[in-house]
């Protein structure tokens, strides 16, 4: 059974969410403050977490972060207000993933799918890399670690955003095949429509910046036009 985490001190929302999952078959934990919240992450390794960002005990963000750090879990930020949301894109949590207090339940349902498709199709790729002696993907100067989640360029460890790792990782397992745009936008965002290829050409543009050594020339990650992209080693 899928095990999500709620970490929100608002309890009637933390119990509307709760029946929500519960009524869709998901096993649900809650937790009110924040550093408890984090504890039961630690000790549960929930497949999803949904994250207050004003908590009390341990902040939202700093939770978002270690998360992030430390594994591969679906999370999204609920959040009541859009200036909040800025600050989320700002920080780059990975916050493709938040949700606007109110919202429906169809729709939050809908999120927490796309996560845990994301995370589940993740974990199999981490798996899958992990077998054999793929634990580390090299082309040339580069270096992907897949257990450290560190990119590393002539042996120096390259400054790497949560989805342009995700995108990396993902585009050099699948090194030589043509990936689509909607291909990458399902496997590495969990976004299952449409018409949000931007996102995937803007990480893109972003990871060649950091890996090729001509990025308006690129030898690693070719553009396949009219299709999407392929990882050359
Ligand atoms: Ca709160």
């Amino acid at each position: 059974m899928t095990t999500v985490l709620i970490i929100e001190d608002e309890r009637e929302l933390s119990k509307v969410l709760r029946s929500y999952l519960e009524q869709a078959g998901y096993s649900v934990l809650t937790a009110e403050r924040g550093d408890i919240g984090f504890s039961i992450w630690k000790e549960k390794q929930p497949e999803m977490v949904l994250l207050d960002l004003n908590l009390p005990g341990m902040d939202g963000l700093e939770i978002a972060r270690e998360i992030r750090r430390q594994g591969e879990t679906g999370m999204i930020m609920i959040t009541a207000r859009v200036e909040e949301i800025d600050r989320l894109i700002g920080l780059e949590i990975g916050a493709d993933d938040y949700i606007t207090k109110p919202f429906s339940m169809r729709e939050f349902l809908a999120r927490v799918k796309a996560q845990l498709r994301r995370v589940r199709m993740m974990r199999e790729e981490i798996r899958s890399s992990d077998q054999g002696e793929k634990e580390q993907l090299k082309s040339g100067n580069l270096t992907l670690d897949v257990q450290r989640r560190e990119v590393l360029l002539d042996g120096k460890p390259l400054v790497m955003k949560p989805k342009e790792y995700e995108l990396l990782l993902f585009l050099a397992n699948h090194q030589g095949h043509v990936l689509s745009r909607d291909l990458i936008l399902e496997r590495v965002w969990g976004w299952d429509f449409t018409g949000a290829s931007r996102t995937v050409d803007v990480h893109v543009r972003w990871l060649r910046e950091k890996i090729e050594i001509d990025p308006a020339n690129p030898k690693r990650i070719i553009t396949v036009h009219g299709v999407g992209y392929r990882f050359e080693g």
